[in-house]
């Protein structure tokens, strides 16, 4: 099969290895519709890499065992290989499974754990299926797209009577964007590159606020009667943004992280947590049992596909990288087979 790698900087390479086969109970997919992710940073960065990309979408092809998949199923690739056992794992909550699996020993290959690949192995239960009617490119959307700032929100309880603010309009904040709105939440964006600007208000954004205007937090509370927003979500993963958050919330309200960053936040337990009783969720990724809930996002949303800006061939991998690396985009997606 083939594949992509990183072999420099600015550098995408298809390569051919071996196809891997379906093993216990995890099942052999066909990938259709890749979304691309992070992984223009490593691409930019140089940073040779043999097995790119978490989110991907496509059709069974092969099993090795009677199970949660058959053959011909249209299934959307969850992240990582956890281990299904442990109470995370059967609370739905895998993405924090702690026991996860080591690819290579269970799979006797390295080969398809990732998803810029033109097949990939991934335990049976979870792979749950995309509803008839519904393309491996918006079933995609349920990785990244939409995934995490569901979770977020399904978290903090958003709906039509809250104002939430998000903070990064990129692929995860934009998707965002459109979760709020199917909930009927009034949505403040915060955003300064003009073409994530304006895709943010298509997708429904009331205002989309200027981080770097030195009134951001004056307009933000000028907008919500002067106490500040219920909620907000930062999808922007900048110690700017999540202090923003903080600031620009009411009190009693919550707050959400999903934008991942390693650099260190100042939190002051009084003024920000105790007097203001907020409360701080970190989310990753959602709980598996919201998977129909996103898929009713994904079918009723009158503005979900123009969460999808452009799609490319494998051939025009390397273009494609290219782009996402000009932050000119919403969500990409890559196809093996065009
Ligand atoms: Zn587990
Ligand atoms: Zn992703």
């Amino acid at each position: 099969m083939k594949k992509v790698t990183i072999t420099g900087v600015r550098q995408a390479t298809i390569v051919e290895v071996p196809t891997p086969h379906a093993v216990g109970d995890w099942a052999l997919v066909k990938v259709h519709a890749i979304p691309m992710c992070t992984e223009y940073k490593a691409f930019a960065g140089g940073w040779q890499s043999q097995h790119l990309g978490h989110e991907a979408a496509g059709e069974v092809v092969e099993v090795a065992q009677p199970g949660r998949v058959k053959v011909g199923d249209r299934v959307v690739a969850m992240p990582f290989y956890p281990c299904g056992k442990c109470p995370r794992c059967v609370a739905g909550d895998f993405i924090y499974c702690q026991h996860g699996y080591n690819y290579e020993a269970y799979a006797g290959t390295p080969e398809g754990q990732a998803t810029y690949n033109e097949y990939l192995l991934k335990p049976g239960w979870i792979l749950p299926r995309i509803p008839d009617g519904v393309s491996y490119e918006l079933g995609s959307l349920a990785v990244c797209g939409l995934g995490p700032t569901f979770g977020a929100m399904d978290r903090m309880g958003v709906d039509a009577f809250d104002t939430l603010m998000i903070t990064g309009m990129g692929p995860v904040g934009l998707g965002g964007v459109v979760n709020a709105r199917f909930r009927g939440t009034r949505v403040i964006a915060v955003e300064s590159i003009p073409y994530r600007v304006q895709k943010a208000l298509d997708l429904g954004a009331e205002v989309v606020i200027d981080p770097r205007d030195p009134q951001a937090l004056e307009q933000v509370m000028e907008l919500t009667g002067g106490v500040g927003v219920d909620a907000s979500l930062d999808c922007s993963g900048t110690v700017a943004a999540e202090r923003f958050c903080i600031d620009a919330t009411r009190r009693r309200g919550q707050v959400a992280f999903v934008g991942e960053c390693h650099d260190d936040l100042a939190i002051k337990i009084s003024p920000d947590m105790i007097r203001k009783g907020l409360t701080l969720h970190g989310s990753w990724h959602y709980n598996l049992s919201l998977f129909p809930k996103i898929m009713q996002v994904i079918q009723e949303s009158p503005v979900v596909e123009q969460l999808i800006s452009h799609t490319f061939p494998f051939s025009q991998v390397q273009q494609a990288l290219e782009l996402c690396a000009t932050n000119q985009t919403a969500k990409v997606i890559l196809k093996p087979k065009v």
